[in-house]
């Protein structure tokens, strides 16, 4: 049997400002436990489309204009970001949005503010974090503010894992990153999917690493989806290799 979806995306529109078509019909669906690669150039519109499942494009001028998207089967479009995320779906911000005054700990239990069990279930939630990560428990009283660049990478996706999401919208993780960190924290992304059951959606400009990770990829370029297939496929595609692997 074909695997149950979780995210689908049909034939999306963005429009910023009224008037800038950036979103130009993009349709995609990510399979429950998969993880799925959203690729592009800078600018082809991988952090619109996350912002558009997460509701997040109103504070920039921007509005979903035509589409539908079903989270779970039912449509999440009316839903607040808060919403969506005691639904299950999360997004992880590009450039590691972590409080800079506040420890890694009081970052992480930041995450936890959709939650309505108690201290004891959150504090389970947050020994989980810490076996993925155990960079964050060695850190966990730093200022984040003062933690490295991979390290601020991990307390943002930990601090997503502490809303107890079965998806995650993961946008540009390797963003900055020296490639063996980046592998590190693909790797941790792996474990989570095949361990904790999280589904993923990220965007990356990093294709290489991504299709070494990602089940499925979709390539977006100015606004559509002009290839799409699984990771092994795209991998092996000529034009995939000239322009998005560097390997032609
Ligand atoms: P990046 O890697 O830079 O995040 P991306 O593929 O995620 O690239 P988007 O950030 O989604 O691309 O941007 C897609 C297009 O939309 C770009 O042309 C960008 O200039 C434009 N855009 C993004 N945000 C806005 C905004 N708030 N108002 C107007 N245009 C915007």
């Amino acid at each position: 049997a074909p695997a149950e979806t979780i995210l689908a995306l049909n034939n999306i529109e963005v429009i910023y400002d009224r008037v800038i078509l950036v979103l130009k019909g993009v349709s995609l669906t990510v399979p429950k436990g998969g993880i799925v690669a959203l690729l592009g150039a800078n600018g082809a519109g991988k952090t619109t489309t996350l912002k558009a499942i997460s509701n997040l494009l109103r504070a920039e001028r921007g509005d979903v204009t035509k589409g539908n998207i079903r989270f779970h089967g039912k449509e999440v479009q009316a839903l607040s970001p808060n919403e969506l995320v005691r639904r299950g779906c999360i997004q992880v911000m590009e450039g590691r949005h972590c409080f800079g005054h506040l420890t890694i700990e009081e970052n992480l239990l930041t995450g936890a503010y959709t939650r309505k069990d108690g201290a004891g279930a959150i504090r389970t939630n947050l020994e989980m974090v810490y076996s993925y990560f155990p960079r964050l428990r060695e850190r966990r009283s730093s200022q984040a503010g003062y933690t490295s660049g991979g390290e601020q990478q991990m307390c943002a996706i930990g601090r997503a894992l502490m809303s107890k999401p079965d998806m995650i919208l993961l946008d540009e993780p390797s963003m900055g990153l020296a490639p063996q960190l980046v592998e590190e924290i693909f790797e941790i992304v792996k474990e989570l999917n095949s361990q904790q059951g999280v589904s993923f959606l990220l965007a990356e400009q990093n294709t290489n690493v991504a299709l070494k990770y990602a089940t499925y990829g979709y390539i977006l370029e100015a606004g559509r989806i002009v290839l799409d297939g699984a990771a092994s496929a795209l991998r092996e595609n000529e034009d995939v290799k000239e322009f998005y692997l560097g390997v032609a």
